[in-house]
């Protein structure tokens, strides 16, 4: 694979909530990576709320979960303070480190993993690179993006342009609509 081809998820969906987490139950995958900044809350929050949280919990009785966020100890640890979830920080991805963090923390196969993000540069061409589904999802709130994500949102840009030209179908079935939302 590419490393444009890398860039294109396997899925997208408006948010977390409207992923068919039954289906892929029924079609072999056990455990979810989350990223946390944009995908379960904005930068401006600093907790998971309670509903946020039963939903997760209502998840992880059928899944095993793991939060992998690139952010640090401090703001990952204070987000999952009122809950149990396992969690990787400083996950450096698009690299696989953090992955393979994951992969161990929840003792999962490659084959049974879905990781979900708002990120191309770091959530999908990560999982990509460690060989794991990803399912991309629109940003909570694409305002309080930081600093490092706004410049990894230029260089998603670019790709995006590339991949339009060169992978016209599959930008149309998969990224084109993750473009027209935000
Ligand atoms: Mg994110």
């Amino acid at each position: 694979m590419g490393l444009y081809q890398k860039c294109i998820p396997d899925f997208y969906y408006q948010s977390i909530f409207e992923i068919p987490y039954q289906t892929l139950n029924k079609q072999g995958i056990s455990t979810l990576f989350f990223d946390l900044d944009n995908t379960i809350i904005s930068y401006d929050e600093d907790q998971l709320s309670d509903s946020q949280i039963t939903f997760l919990n209502e998840l992880s009785k059928s899944f095993k979960l793991v939060i992998l966020s690139n952010s640090g100890y401090k703001r990952v640890s204070n987000a999952l303070k009122d809950t149990d979830f396992k969690y990787v920080y400083h996950s450096v991805k698009p690299l696989k480190t953090g992955f393979r963090k994951a992969l161990k923390l929840s003792k999962s196969n490659p084959k049974e993993v879905m990781v979900i993000g708002d990120q191309i540069m770091t959530d999908v061409l990560g999982a990509h690179r460690t060989g794991l589904k990803v399912s991309l999802i629109k940003s909570v709130k694409r305002k309080s993006d930081r600093k490092i994500t706004q410049f990894n949102r230029k260089i998603e840009k670019h790709v995006l342009k590339k991949i339009s030209k060169k992978y016209p179908k599959l930008y149309q079935s998969r990224l084109e609509a993750y473009v027209n939302d935000h």
